[in-house]
């Protein structure tokens, strides 16, 4: 296994701050006195319900999956059987963050949102913001544009916490992959609330794209896990996490879908992050229903995509390629962390 020097220097820092709890991702059967695992529920796409003790936190799922033909030249309707079916119970989720607007991402949440997570406010671009404005049932209270709170590698955002201040998440500046041969598809902004929701594929507009920093907090305030999230994969260095706070991120969630489309994804991230845990996301054919059998997303090679990811991984390190339902148990670590007092 090939790991950088940097890569070894942040395992080996992470090791003697007592970080290496030992865990094993999938297989964390806790034995008396271990700290409760961070349950991370793969939804399929983009969508993650990550859980720990009573906090939870959404990321944008879809499961209405029309095919190809329908995405192409069809009107797009949320499939609410789909919804009800495979969606676990979120009725206490207090947040979804959306990382970019794209029908695969931002379809469903409108009614899952009013259904079956009536507490949650969902979190995102403006884009985001105005294109759901289209749905009049939803409460635009509960929409948050996050833009002027984004950070990036040359500096840190804001960070937003749930009302239980269990979690804090900050959205980072990233952006979308290309779809194919360097052309990205229903690419734009949406600058004004619309009157209804789209129809058409080419009506959900991306937006900016965002990648997500997830603290999740104990009791005291200190963090006990860090995520970074994306829902979409980007060329280097964006996406990236502000200069480093102290805290190591302990798992990515990786975009598998168009990575071959995005130079030096996800090598330049998992390398800078020399996280303890990989988990490979929007990996499967979303172009079929969720009940049919599984196939890897057209034009992304996934088998590629985890040979070169274990090479670049430090030592110790673990990834996983969930199924949608599949729940990824992982130990916080150790020794929970205080927040940099600059931190916001
Ligand atoms: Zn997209």
């Amino acid at each position: 296994m090939r790991a950088s020097r940097r890569g070894l220097i942040l395992a080996a820092l992470l090791a003697t701050a007592g970080a290496a709890a030992g865990a094993t991702a999938g297989a964390a059967a806790a034995s008396a006195g271990d700290p409760e695992p961070v349950a991370f529920t793969y939804l399929g796409a983009g969508g993650w319900l990550i859980r720990h003790g009573d906090a939870a936190l959404l990321t944008a799922p879809f499961f209405s999956n029309p095919g190809l033909v329908e995405v192409g030249v069809g009107r797009l309707q949320t499939d609410t059987a789909a919804v009800d079916r495979f969606l676990p119970p979120v009725a206490d989720v207090p947040a979804i963050l959306v990382g970019h607007a794209h029908y695969d991402h931002l379809m469903d949440v409108p009614y899952l949102a009013r259904v079956h997570a009536p507490g949650a406010r969902i979190y995102g671009s403006r884009t985001m913001v105005n294109l759901l404005r289209g749905d009049p049932a939803l409460d635009p209270d509960r929409l948050v544009d996050v833009e002027a709170l984004a950070g990036d590698h040359t500096a840190p955002g804001l960070w937003t916490s749930t009302p239980d201040g269990r979690i804090r998440f900050m959205p980072l500046r990233s952006e979308h992959a290309p779809h194919l041969f360097g052309i990205r598809l229903y690419h734009g902004e949406v600058d004004t609330p619309r009157s209804r929701l789209p129809e058409r594929a080419s009506e959900w507009l991306d937006g900016p794209t965002l990648a997500w920093l997830i603290d999740f907090l104990d009791e005291d305030g200190d963090v006990v896990l860090r995520i970074h999230y994306q829902d979409s994969a980007s060329r280097p260095p964006r996406g990236f996490p502000p200069p480093h706070d102290g805290i190591p991120v302990d798992v990515v969630i990786l975009c598998t879908a168009g990575s071959g489309e995005a130079e030096g994804y996800p090598d330049a991230l998992v390398e800078a992050l020399a996280p303890r845990h990989a988990l490979l996301g929007h990996w499967e054919d979303f172009f079929r229903p969720m009940d049919w059998p599984l196939r890897p997303v057209p034009g992304t090679d996934v088998q590629a995509f985890e040979q070169r990811l274990a090479g670049l991984l430090p030592e110790g390190s673990e990834q996983v390629r969930p199924v949608p339902g599949e729940t990824v148990r992982i130990r916080p670590r150790t020794g929970a962390q205080r927040p940099a007092p600059s931190s916001p």
